[in-house]
């Protein structure tokens, strides 16, 4: 027997929105339930439009769909394990998928706090040797007063008689298939299922207050741009008794305006004179870690690099460091005063249209065939 199209399925058109397709299916799912639909072919009817929603309302698949067929592409079928399992999910899951009704949540359980973020800027040098630092971080504290209980001291909360400590309140509803409970957040107690009768002078009932907490962070040497550092326990205090949730640091790095980084490596541009350029000359460079003597030979073009090795970044897992790699950029001289000008127009004069080197030659010639094929 030939599968039915999906479309046809869920008994909407080929251009049907995504909403279209869930209200569509939200309908099927409600009339075929095995829970609730005891007739024969019920749970086939419940699969067929299961299956047909899971690749209809998944926007990739729902084009594989429609360029493919149900073959999908390379005639591998759409996967997944769907079409002949019994898997129907509990007609309570359905309802939660369709009416957002969560989990029911104890509100008295321990929960972890929040995880902080805090994001330090660190000059370019401080990331690459690392720094000790202590950060002020404005964090929620578990309030002293009343010891986060929220309650003056001396009395306590008391259970919410609304939702008998639950922190949600059943609402019930008549549907075509019988009464559905609904839970919502307790509006007496905020869903936390107590009362406070007496609130604390200090945080006025929350149990927390705002403080900024001292933190020492330890950078490593080698950090980058965009990593964190995770200070465990040092987020939001946790709620009933909970674990804290942690501190992130998120690291950004200042500009420098001589070095780039990139991972490891540190790029420079290195400016020389033209005379340096074409006689070659010792110069020393900057590196984070002091200076280093650097042998430009003679000729040397713009654009050159040159590598420093070992002058770069620290790895900051420890696996050793970068290099430093050096650009030159020989710098054409300007502001000539007439001596200077006098020289170069005789070293052009001897020099003619034959440049000192081999390379700049054949450079050379080929603009002149440039002009010349114009
Ligand atoms: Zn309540
Ligand atoms: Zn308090």
């Amino acid at each position: 027997m030939s599968k039915r199209d999906y479309y046809e399925i869920l008994g909407v058109s080929k251009d049907a929105s995504k909403e279209e397709m869930k209200k569509a299916y939200r309908k099927l799912a409600r009339k075929y339930h095995p829970d609730v639909n005891k007739e024969e072919n019920a749970a086939d009817k419940f699969k067929e439009a299961k299956e047909a929603y899971e690749v209809l309302g998944d926007e990739q698949k729902r084009a594989q769909y429609d360029q493919f067929g149900h073959s999908g592409p390379q005639g591998q079928g759409f996967g997944g394990g769907f079409g002949g399992a019994e898997d129907f999910g509990g007609f309570g899951d359905i309802f939660d998928m369709f009416f957002g009704g969560g989990r029911r949540r104890d509100p008295n359980a321990p929960r972890q706090g929040a995880d902080l973020q805090y994001t330090m800027t660190l000059d370019f040098e401080e990331a690459i040797f690392g720094k000790e630092s202590d950060v002020e971080i404005p964090k929620e504290e578990s309030c002293d007063t009343c010891n986060g209980s929220g309650a003056k001291p001396g009395t306590s909360p008391k259970t919410c008689t609304h939702c008998n400590g639950s922190g949600q309140l059943n609402m019930e509803q008549n549907t075509p298939f019988g009464r559905v409970v609904n839970k919502r957040v307790c509006h007496h107690c905020q869903g936390s299922g107590k009362i406070i009768p007496e609130k604390c002078n200090t945080c006025g009932g929350a149990g927390t207050v705002n403080k900024r907490k001292k933190i020492h962070i330890s950078i490593p040497a080698g950090i980058d741009e965009g990593q964190q550092i995770r200070v465990s326990g040092q987020g939001e205090p946790g709620v009933n008794g909970g674990p804290s949730g942690d501190l992130y640091v998120v690291i950004q790095v200042k500009p420098h305006e001589f070095y780039q980084r990139e991972g490891d490596h540190i790029f420079c541009e290195m400016p020389i004179t033209f005379a340096q350029a074409a006689l070659g000359d010792e110069i020393q460079i900057p590196t984070v870690h002091g200076k280093v003597k650097l042998k430009v030979p003679a000729g040397t073009q713009t654009g050159k690099t040159f590598r420093l090795k070992g002058k770069g970044a620290p790895n900051v897992r420890g696996y050793g460091h970068g290099d430093q790699h050096v650009k030159i950029r020989v710098i054409t001289p300007t502001n000539l005063n007439e001596r200077q000008k006098e020289l170069l127009r005789e070293l052009n004069d001897i020099s003619g249209d034959k440049a000192t080197d081999e390379h700049e030659d054949s450079f050379f010639q080929r603009v002149k065939r440039a002009f010349k094929g114009e």
